[in-house]
């Protein structure tokens, strides 16, 4: 069985985000979406409520499942049998930092391959940061992410205070 992994932050989940999972879902059996500790981000959503919202919007997607680690990828793969890591490319900025990163993982695992995937162009210049930002000065967020968690994101963004009026 072909299992590929789909690491990030995903705070929030975005279109371009989801855009990616659809595609890969076709090319594998499985796809684990993995909801990462990145230590030199703040996040919006902790990892349980970016969890949950990911679920929320994988679920028309059978062969498509989330899970959260603070582990080294490659140790999270070999414990769920998974060969590949997905990786959605949206411009030259990307890949400097993808590239590197990939190369890591390959001398952590020589048996791990990373797939790097186009962005959609309508969507190359999307970002959760760019939502986050949208988000506090109150614009249509149905562009940028999927709509089951449109409310959520907008909810958050009051809740913490973080509105520009
Ligand atoms: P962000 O940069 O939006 O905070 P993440 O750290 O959650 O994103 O990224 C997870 C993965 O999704 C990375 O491989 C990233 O390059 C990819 N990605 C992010 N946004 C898009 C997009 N709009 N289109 C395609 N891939 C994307």
């Amino acid at each position: 069985m072909s299992i590929a992994v789909y690491p990030g932050s995903f705070d929030p989940i975005t279109l371009g985000h989801l855009n990616i999972i659809r595609r890969a879902s076709a090319l594998f059996d499985e796809i684990i979406v993995c909801v990462m500790v990145n230590s030199s981000k703040r996040p919006l959503f902790n990892r349980a409520e970016r969890v949950e919202l990911i679920k929320r919007t994988i679920a028309r997607f059978p062969n498509v499942r989330v899970e959260s680690s603070e582990e080294l990828v490659v140790k999270f793969m070999k414990d769920r049998g998974a060969k590949v890591i997905i990786k959605g490319l949206r411009a030259v900025s990307d890949f400097d930092r993808e590239f590197q990163i990939a190369l890591v993982n390959g001398k952590l695992d020589k048996s791990i391959e990373t797939l790097f995937m186009p962005s959609s162009e309508k969507y190359t210049y999307l970002s959760s940061t760019a939502v986050k930002e949208m988000a506090r000065y109150g614009a249509n967020l149905s562009t940028f992410v999927p709509k089951e968690i449109i409310e959520d994101v907008i909810k958050k963004v009051e809740s913490e205070g973080l509105m520009i009026r």
